[in-house]
Formats: structure tokens, C-alpha cells, sequence
């Protein structure tokens, strides 16, 4: 008989879990409590611009291995408009930086742009040393150790100095860690600085249609049946909806973000359509992000299919920001153009045509210290991008969390399949280094002396 499977969620994670268990020959319904699909990856059309737009600006990088392998079974993989010749630009106040990958191997290869750029001492760049060395020698099996870690106290630690700590890593925690240095977890930081780093060529794409234009309708189109506007109450040998109905299934998976205590990163997300062109650059970051509103910028004149003509349509989000709560949207407004205009100093001139402003309570679980080691295995019963998939909470942990998910069911159900992808190992000497044997198994790390356990959240 043919097993009948119910997902609640239909975020990435859920989306990915009913094509692959459809695809296996499960049969799937798929429970979505909102009007869309997609969850944090939605997109929906803007009623006064007529654009497609996101709930906030979203990136990945050629590493998202099962995110890629989700796009090419639905065959969007090509709506992604990559930028392999720069990694990113970074405004470091009257300054540019750009970041490109030299020919040196992994970890290397950033290297001459980074002392360029940083304009730092070599004493400074130096300091990085001893943390580089541990995120190459980076395992799974170090998070618990590390994780009871605050990152800032872990690179003091290590050697790493203050102006180090101010030019890279405030700004690498809270664009990519989404939380201040001095809330992310050692092991968090160090996994992800490890994938990073250890990537030959490693770049980054953006959709070029809406988000979610990448992948909902093709999954709702493979997936059995989707409901939509239905809530889960209850999991009772199937599902309870809120209007009492009962939807019988042989097992159920739940996609919903965690039901035990997190902090969560808010966002505030801005878009700004301008009367004029404003560059042709695609994607740039603010240094010194954690002293003003916005972290990142997208200008998505130049990256949407087809709009290449058309004025800038500035995205950009303001990551864990509390600062922006008691802000009004039209000085969030101004604030932001007045951020754009550092880069593009044509903004300080145009005129903002229309303004959407998200205010968005969770992106994702912040990566405090002990919040590694209390993220759940993805089981046949749960799936999200915050369970433990050794990858930070994002779009490619959601995929490979549905993936994961789907794998435990179909052993249940006696087909058993393999579809998750892990990690790529490292390239280059990022990857001799990742290969050396460990003197004591399983213990990388003597703990530096001077940093000291915090407490689990
Ligand atoms: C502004 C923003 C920027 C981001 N930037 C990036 C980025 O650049 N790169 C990246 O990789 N990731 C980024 N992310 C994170 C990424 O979007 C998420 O990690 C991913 O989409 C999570 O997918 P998920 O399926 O695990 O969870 P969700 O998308 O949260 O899906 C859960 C679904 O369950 C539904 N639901 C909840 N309760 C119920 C219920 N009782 N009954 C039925 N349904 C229910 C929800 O409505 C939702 O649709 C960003 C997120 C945001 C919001």
C-alpha cells in the first residue's frame, strides 16, 4: 500500500521533504497555516510597483549543494544570477574594498585582497592566524566543546587583536552569524568561517526572478496535494487542523521553528525604488554595519532578469535590529538612503519612488553559545532549518534538513534512499589541513585559558 505522508510547512524545508518523498512514490500533503508557500523564502507581487518581491533580500553561494540539486529537479537552477568574478564589496567608509578569489589555493586565495584591503598592519592580519589553523582542523565533533564559547572571547583568546576583531569579524558575525560577535557561539563561528575559507572559488548568486518563483509552484506542482490557510493544531495519528479537521496520515513531518525557548534575529528588510540608476553593481556590505542600520545591499536593477534598464530597486537588510524597532519606516527611509548614498553617492540626489518596509520577528534562531549543541538531529518526524544539519540556520540547512527527513521516512516505509548531500570536504591546503590526523581524536581544541564557558542560553 502506498504511504501517505503529512508535512506541516511549507518553507523550504517542507517543499524539499514532499518532492523528494513524491518523487520516491509516497503519497504527500503538504499543510501550509499561510495564503503562500515558501515560509521565510516567500515572495508575493507588490501591489503599488507591480514587482515581485521577497520577504527580505536572500543570498547563496555555489556550496548550497542540496539547495542547487532542489532547483535543478525543478529546473530553475539557471534562474540564478552568479558572480563568480567578485566574492563582495565592502565599504569600509570613504573606501571600496572588493574581494576576489587570487589564484592561490583555499585558504589563500583571499589573502591579497584582504591585506589591500584591510589596510591593516601585518601584525594585525597575523593575529588571525591561530583561529584560522582551528577552523581548518574544524569537525562536527568539536561544537559541544566550543559551543559553550562566546565567539569574541574565543578570538581574544586565540590572539586575535582589536582592530582585527573591529575591521572582519564584528562585521563576518553579524552578516553572516546574524548576532553581534559578542552573542554568537565559538562553534557556530568557527563552522561557518571553515566552510568559507575552505571552498576553491566559493561565490555568491542571487535569484533573478522573485525568491520563491525559484521553487514554490514547481514543488506545489509535483507534491499530491497542498492545503493552504490551514492551520495544525494537533498531531494525532495524522494531523488536527484548527477547524477540527482530521487529516490521516502514516507519518507526519513537522517543518515548524523550534517550540522550545530560542532568542531570534529579528530583521528589518527595505526596499527602495529610486527615479534613477544608481550603479551597476549587484551586491556591496557596510563595514561598521553593527554602529548603523543596513548590513547589506542589492540592487535589483542588476541582478532581476530583464530589468537591467530599469532605475535601481534598492533591497537591504537591517540584521538583528533592535536598533531600527522604534524607528518610524519613513526615517528607516531616509537612514537607508542616506546608507546607499556611501557607496552610490548618486542616492543622496534621487528621489525614493515607493518604499516597502518588512519588519520580520524571526529570521533565524540567533547562534548563541549552547544553542549548537541543543539543535535536534532532522528526523522522520521533524525537518527545519534549525535542526542540526552541521550547517548554519539558512536556506541550504532547510533543504538538507527536508532531505534528511524524507531519507528517515523512506526507511520507515522500506525504500530506503540516500539524498542529502553533506558538505563538500575542502579544497587545496584547506584540505591537507582538514586531513591531518588528530593527535588526540576528537579533542581539536585545548580550550585557550582565558576564555571562559557562558552560560547555555
Ligand atoms: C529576511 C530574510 C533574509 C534571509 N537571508 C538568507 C540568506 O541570504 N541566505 C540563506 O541561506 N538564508 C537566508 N534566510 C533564512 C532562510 O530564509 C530560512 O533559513 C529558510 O527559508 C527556512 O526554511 P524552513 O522551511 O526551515 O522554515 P520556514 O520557512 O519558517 O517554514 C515553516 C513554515 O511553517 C508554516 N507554519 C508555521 N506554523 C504552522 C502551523 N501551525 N500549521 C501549518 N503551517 C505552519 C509557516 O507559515 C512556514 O511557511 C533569510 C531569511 C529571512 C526572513
Amino acid at each position: 500500500m502506498v504511504q501517505h505522508v503529512a508535512i506541516v510547512g511549507a518553507g523550504l524545508a517542507g517543499l524539499a521533504c514532499g518532492v523528494a518523498l513524491t518523487d520516491a512514490g509516497l503519497r504527500v500533503t503538504l499543510i501550509e497555516r499561510e495564503e503562500r508557500l515558501g515560509g521565510r523564502a516567500r515572495s508575493w507581487t507588490d501591489a503599488t510597483s507591480g514587482d515581485v518581491i521577497d520577504l527580505g533580500p536572500h543570498v547563496l553561494h555555489s556550496e548550497y549543494r542540496n539547495m542547487l540539486g532542489f532547483l535543478e529537479r525543478l529546473g530553475t537552477r539557471d534562474l540564478i544570477h552568479w558572480q563568480p568574478d567578485n566574492l563582495i564589496t565592502l565599504v569600509d567608509g570613504e573606501r571600496v574594498v572588493r574581494l576576489r578569489h587570487s589564484p592561490l589555493p583555499p585558504p589563500l586565495s583571499l589573502l591579497p585582497d584582504l591585506v589591500r584591503g584591510s589596510r591593516l598592519p601585518l601584525r594585525d592580519l597575523a593575529s588571525n592566524n591561530r583561529v584560522t589553523w582551528r577552523a581548518l582542523r574544524f569537525r562536527e565533533d568539536d561544537v559541544p566543546e566550543l559551543d559553550q564559547f562566546g565567539a569574541l572571547d574565543y578570538l581574544r583568546a586565540l590572539g586575535v587583536s582589536q582592530p582585527m576583531i573591529e575591521w572582519f569579524w564584528a562585521f563576518a558575525s553579524l552578516s553572516v552569524m546574524n548576532v553581534p560577535l559578542e552573542r554568537c557561539s565559538a562553534a557556530a563561528l568557527l563552522r561557518v568561517h571553515s566552510q568559507l575559507i575552505g571552498h576553491r572559488g566559493l561565490h555568491f548568486g542571487f535569484p533573478a526572478v522573485g525568491l520563491a518563483e525559484l521553487f514554490a509552484p514547481q514543488a506545489a506542482r509535483v507534491i499530491d496535494r497542498v492545503v493552504l490557510r490551514a492551520e495544525v493544531v494537533a498531531i494525532e495519528k495524522g494531523v488536527v487542523l484548527a477547524d477540527g479537521t482530521h487529516i490521516a496520515a502514516d507519518h507526519v513531518v513537522s517543518t515548524l521553528p523550534p517550540q522550545h525557548e530560542i532568542e531570534p534575529s529579528p530583521y528589518v528588510s527595505v526596499y527602495l525604488w529610486f527615479d534613477r540608476k544608481l550603479t551597476r553593481e549587484r551586491f556591496w556590505a557596510l563595514l561598521g554595519a553593527e554602529k548603523r542600520l543596513n548590513t547589506d545591499f542589492y540592487d535589483l536593477s542588476n541582478i532581476r532578469r530583464g530589468w537591467g534598464e530599469r532605475p535601481s530597486i534598492v533591497a537591504s537588510n537591517i540584521i538583528y535590529s533592535h536598533r531600527a524597532h522604534r524607528m518610524s519606516n519613513e526615517d528607516i527611509v531616509a537612514a537607508t538612503q542616506r546608507e546607499i548614498a556611501q557607496f552610490a553617492p548618486q542616492a543622496a540626489y534621487a528621489r525614493v519612488t515607493h518604499a516597502v518596509i518588512n519588519r520580520i520577528p524571526m529570521v533565524i534562531p540567533c547562534p548563541v553559545p549552547g544553542s549548537e549543541s541543543a539543535r535536534p538531529a532532522p528526523s522522520a518526524t521533524l525537518a527545519g532549518d534549525w535542526t542540526n544539519t552541521a550547517l548554519p540556520s539558512s536556506m541550504e540547512s532547510a533543504v538538507r534538513s527536508g532531505l534528511m527527513a524524507a531519507e528517515h521516512v523512506l526507511r520507515l516505509a522500506g525504500r530506503p534512499r540516500e539524498l542529502a548531500l553533506p558538505m563538500r570536504p575542502s579544497d587545496g591546503l584547506a584540505g591537507l589541513v582538514q586531513k591531518l590526523p588528530r593527535a588526540v581524536p576528537g579533542r581539536a581544541w585545548r580550550t585557550p585559558p582565558t576564555a571562559r564557558p557562558r552560560a547555555r542560553p
